[in-house]
């Protein structure tokens, strides 16, 4: 392939890439979002192998990699759960930042990389290659203990080392001086010092960052390291030469930069410090009350789900409101029928979505789209909090941290402030879970406790089968 037709094959999947981002805001067109950016990756994988740059002899090798790295990537696929995915997006990001590593120590390595390059330009690849094994050390590790947090195997609660923010700044005065010292190094082999220090300390930056950090500031550190493995892969495009990787990083970059805003404005916090560390405890266990913070009173009362259809039958308007557990229970189809049932009835059924639900951006948009339930009943946090005291039952269906009303009533909460799904104003809420258990957050939740509450406690599929037999009577 000609020089000149890669780079036309570039810019059509640089265009396609940014379709697919534009397809991706929204459900309805996400299907055409994927399409365009599955043949996006198609043609620049291939501008890419039969490209002037790549040489006959290491096709094989190119192919070769390709065929262990796809059929990995095709077990996990097939095999991951849906509640699994946010795991796995983590331990893709970790790939990427391993990738970044990788090129550079390579590049630095390889004679002809530098070869040709005036004194000006030498510093400026050194400056590449510094700066990409730093991104990617950082997303790399920081990727590996979102990984473990996302799946359980390391707890939620914040590690909060003494004088944490000095260390962090050592690390970063360390990492400068390194660089200085590596620009000026005349000889590859007296380079590696100076680049393994910084790649030791990125990488134990990148585990000391994600460490510190609370069960509920999760979502705004997944976003944060699709935007870290966004501008890695840049870093690798400027050390590779290689406009496509630089312009694909960017737009990963930027636009997971762009959602970690929204995620920090959705949970109302402050970006810095949520990168500062220690917001939210606990990992899902039933939870005590941190010091400080008010033990909810009065008794959970429960109801079965026989009452929950009978309240459903007498409602005129139902809001339903689904988190994690509905994703656990693999609930969404049996809630669209009952969706179904009691809107040929005639009664008003919306669905409230909160930013934060479940375990990754859009999770229950997923869900609800997988099941077809229709968008137009589909709505944000924004856009309906405003009718629960008009609505006669809220059905929260395996969700905690997004309803829980200690948020705004509680200013020693570890999730005070963060906007939640205003359910208790509604006639009579209901709750489906399959205990008293405390969410992500690991906070205790008041709104079990409160007058107009029912706990419909099992497994949400379950009991949801059982309301809707009810409701069908
Ligand atoms: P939560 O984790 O707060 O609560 C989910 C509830 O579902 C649990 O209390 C659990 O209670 C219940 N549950 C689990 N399995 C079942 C089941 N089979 N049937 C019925 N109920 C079940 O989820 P929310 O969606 O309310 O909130 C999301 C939380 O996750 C927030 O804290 C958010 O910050 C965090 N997070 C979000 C991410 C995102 O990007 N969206 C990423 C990372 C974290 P029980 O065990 O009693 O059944």
């Amino acid at each position: 392939m000609s020089a000149s037709l890669a780079t036309v094959s570039y810019i059509g999947a640089t265009i396609l890439f940014i379709l697919s981002l534009g397809g991706l805001s929204h459900p309805e067109t996400s299907r055409r979002g994927n399409l365009y950016g599955m043949i996006g990756m198609t043609i620049a994988v291939l501008a890419t192998i039969f490209g002037p740059r790549v040489s006959a002899a290491g096709i094989p090798w190119i192919i070769g990699s390709m065929v262990v790295g796809g059929s990995v990537g095709i077990f996990a696929a097939r095999k991951v759960q849906m509640t699994q995915m946010p795991e796995l997006v983590a331990l893709m990001h970790s790939l990427v930042g391993l990738a970044a590593c990788l090129v550079g120590f390579a590049n630095y390595f390889d004679p002809s990389a530098a070869a040709g390059l005036t004194h000006a330009e030498k510093a400026i690849h050194e400056t590449e290659i510094y700066v990409g094994i730093l991104i990617g050390a950082v997303t790399f590790s920081g990727s590996i203990i979102a990984f473990g947090k996302l799946s359980g195997m390391i707890g939620g609660k914040p590690l909060l080392l003494p004088a944490r923010h000095w260390l962090n700044l050592v690390g970063l005065l360390v990492v400068i001086y390194f660089g200085g010292a590596f620009l000026h190094t005349e000889s590859v082999s007296a380079g590696m010092i100076p680049l393994i220090v910084m790649t030791v300390i990125s990488l134990l930056f990148g585990i000391h960052m994600v460490m510190a950090i609370g069960g509920a500031d999760m979502p705004v550190v997944v976003s944060m390291l699709n935007s870290y493995s966004g501008w890695a892969a840049a870093a690798t495009g400027f050390m590779l030469n290689n406009d496509l990787l630089i312009v694909i990083g960017a737009l990963v970059g930027s636009s997971g930069a762009i959602l970690s805003y929204i995620m920090c404005r959705a949970m109302n916090r402050n970006f810095i410090s949520v990168i500062a560390g220690g917001f939210g405890t606990g990992g899902g266990a039933p939870a005590a009350a941190p010091s400080g913070e008010a033990q909810p009173a009065g008794e959970a009362v429960p109801i079965s789900a026989a009452e929950t259809a009978e309240l459903l039958r007498e409602a005129k308007n139902v809001i339903i409101v689904p988190g994690y557990g509905m994703a656990v229970a693999q609930a969404q189809h049996i809630v669209y029928e009952i969706t179904q049932h009691l809107r040929e009835k005639g009664v008003n059924v919306r669905f409230g979505i909160h930013p934060v639900a479940g375990r990754m951006p859009g999770h229950m948009n997923v869900l609800l789209a997988e099941a077809k339930v229709p968008y137009d009943i589909v709505l944000e946090m924004d856009e309906l909090n405003q009718d629960f005291p008009d609505t006669d039952v809220a059905m929260v269906i395996g969700a905690n941290d997004i309803v829980n009303p200690a948020a705004q009533d509680d200013p020693n909460s570890p999730i005070a402030g963060m906007p939640v799904l205003e359910v208790w104003k509604a006639k009579t809420s209901i709750v489906m879970k399959r205990s008293m258990a405390s969410g992500y957050a690991g906070v205790d939740n008041p709104l079990f406790y409160k007058e107009n509450n029912r706990m419909l406690f099992g497994d949400a599929r379950k009991m949801l089968d059982e309301v809707f037999m009810a409701l069908k009577t």
